[in-house]
This record gives structure tokens, sequence and C-alpha cells, in this order.
């Protein structure tokens, strides 16, 4: 008897946990802003919060590991989200599901026993009878009718079951939502999942993420409405201390010309930038003026930890142009919106 209220314990937890992380998923899918739209609107609301946050190493790892931040910005978010701002909403979903739970569990004992009756069945067609009512909401692996063979009444089984879930039902109504951690399937993993599943291939110059939905889509080329300027990689002049200013946009339309790798010793003109090898071909970089203002100002608020980071200026050819230090953090951020306006 032990046995199976022990696995009905883990099992029915189990089940409210996983109902709930996929119920809240659902909910922040639909009514959270980060999470409700596109890959664009995505990452409009990750820069929005690292520029709020003013916080350097987060743009250092979104620069160099965007994948990897964009986890953390989910992880966050769900946090915040379940815990704070919609504590409440999310222990309703909760306290639904483990109403629904035990609502299940005594439906299947109710019509495990009605059926035992009409029948004359057995204690093996009961325990069959109610594992099985309860098959969609919980999965039993091992519970084998030979442990009952000593049980010749079935009513004296479900009596014991009965006694046996009191507590088990007693202590569901104390589920707390930290306790979905225990288990696999967490609203973070599913958010993940359903979020990040895309192209992940940043530009060769400036670090831009691919903005394509699918995580192959070859032969199409990767490419990104906005680019950046190449210094944020920490592209520079050969032999100079000087970071690049320039956007790719600017310079694939420009008389310039970059080294494909640090050990070529032949330059390519950025208008054949494809030449430049693999990585580079694999991109569609078209020269326009869409410089986002987001940028500019990144560069500006964080050019000496730009500077420090990669142990390189912007001076000489890569000097800051003044009038991108007019731009506030409010307008950067205003900025993110124009991701829309193509
Ligand atoms: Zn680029
Ligand atoms: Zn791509």
């Amino acid at each position: 008897m032990k046995l199976i209220s022990g696995k009905l314990k883990v099992s029915t937890v189990e089940a409210v946990c996983k109902k709930t992380a996929i119920d809240l998923a659902g909910e922040m899918r639909c009514s959270f802003p980060a999470f409700n739209g596109n890959r664009l609107n995505l990452e409009k609301h990750v820069l929005k919060s690292l520029a709020e946050k003013d916080d350097f190493s987060g743009f250092i790892t979104y620069i160099h590991q965007p994948r990897k931040h964009v986890e953390s910005f989910i992880k966050e978010e769900i946090q915040k989200y379940i815990f704070t701002s919609h504590k409440d909403k999310a222990r309703d979903i909760l306290k639904k599901n483990v109403e629904d739970m035990k609502q299940h569990v005594s439906r299947a004992l109710f019509t495990a026993t009605e059926k035992v009756k009409t029948q004359r069945g057995n204690t093996d067609m009961w325990l069959e009878e109610f594992t099985s009512s309860l098959k969609d909401q919980l999965k039993f692996d091992s519970i084998c009718p030979e442990n009952f063979r000593d049980i010749n009444s079935f009513e004296f089984l479900k009596e014991e079951i009965e006694k046996s879930l009191e507590p088990i039902m007693k202590e569901m109504n104390n589920l707390s939502l930290n306790e979905m951690n225990e288990f696999r399937l967490k609203p973070d993993q599913i958010l993940i999942d359903q979020l990040c599943k895309c192209c992940w291939v940043t530009c060769p110059f400036c670090a831009a993420v691919c903005t394509n939905t699918m995580e192959d889509h070859s032969p199409e080329k990767h490419s990104v409405p906005f680019h950046r300027p190449s210094g944020i990689k920490g592209w520079h002049y050969r032999g100079t201390v000087e970071l690049a200013i320039d956007f790719c946009t600017t310079n694939v339309a420009s008389d310039k010309s970059f080294y494909p790798r640090h050990d070529s010793d032949k330059s390519i003109p950025y208008k054949q930038y494809p030449e430049g090898g693999d990585e580079y071909a694999a991109w569609m970089i078209t020269p326009d003026e869409s410089n986002l203002t987001y940028w500019k100002w990144f560069v500006c608020r964080f050019q000496k930890q730009l500077e420090d980071h990669y142990e390189l200026k912007f001076q000489g050819r890569g000097e800051i142009p003044s009038e991108w230090r007019k731009y506030s953090k409010e307008e950067a951020i205003k900025s993110l919106d124009e991701m829309y306006n193509l």
C-alpha cells in the first residue's frame, strides 16, 4: 500500500508541476511583452533591458555569446514574473491544477469501485481500472498487481488507498512554485525551447545575430536588419590600437578593405567581402544608412569599458563622431522601435 501511495504522490506532484509549467509558459507567451512576439521583439527587449541596467558585462556576454545571454534573460524574466510581478496569477494557476488533480484521483477511485462492483471483479481489475482512468494525467510505470495478491477485497484496497491519499492531498495543498524547479520540465525550459530555436550565427564583423527564425536556413544567407560598428567586436586597424567605428552597412559601400583573419597577409575590399571566406560569404550585408541610434549611444556610453576590454582605443580613424554623443539612453531605447518599421 505504501508502494502505490508513494508512487501516486510522486506522480501527482510531478504532473501538477508539469501542467503548471506548461500553463505558465503559455500564459507568458500570450501576455508577456518580451515573449509574445517574434524574434526581433525578443531582441528588442533584451537590448532594452541591457541599456536600462547599464550592464557592461551583460553586453559583453550578449556580444560574444548571444544565446547564453538570451537564455539567462528568459530565465530572469520568468523568475520575476512568477515570484514578483504576477505571483498571484502564478499561484492561482498552481492551485487550480492541484484541485483538478484531486478531482481526477477521486473520480478514478469512484469509477474503479463502481465498475468492479457491477462486474463482480477482483482487486486486479480494480487496480487496472483505477490506474487506466488516470493514465492521461499520470504515469504509473511499475505498479504490478503481484503486490496486491494478498489483498482479496477491493473495498479494502480502495479504503486503504483513500486513507493513504489524505496526507498526499494535504501536502499538495502546500505545494509551492519553488518545487517546480525539482522537475525536468520548467517554464524556463519550455520558453527557451520555443524562443531560441532559430539561427544564432553572428555577423563576422559586428557580431549582430542573424534574425532568421529557422535554425538552418541554407542556402538562404544570414542577415540582420541592423548592423553595428565593428569595433564592438574588437575590429581595429592592423598594427594600430585604433578601433573600427563604422557600421558594416557603411563599410560594404566604401573603398576600404579588411583582413579576413588575424594571420591573413592579403586584404579584401569590403565591397567584395564574400571573398573573405565561408563565414563572410554566408552573409548578406546590404549597403545602407540604417544606423541604429542605440549602437551609437552604446559606443559612447561604454567607450572606456570597451577600450579597456579590448585594450584598444576609439581614436584616429576610429574617433567617435561627436554628433553621436548627443543621444540619451531614452533616445537609444526608443530607436529600438525602428526595428519594426522596416
Ligand atoms: Zn555586421
Ligand atoms: Zn542565419
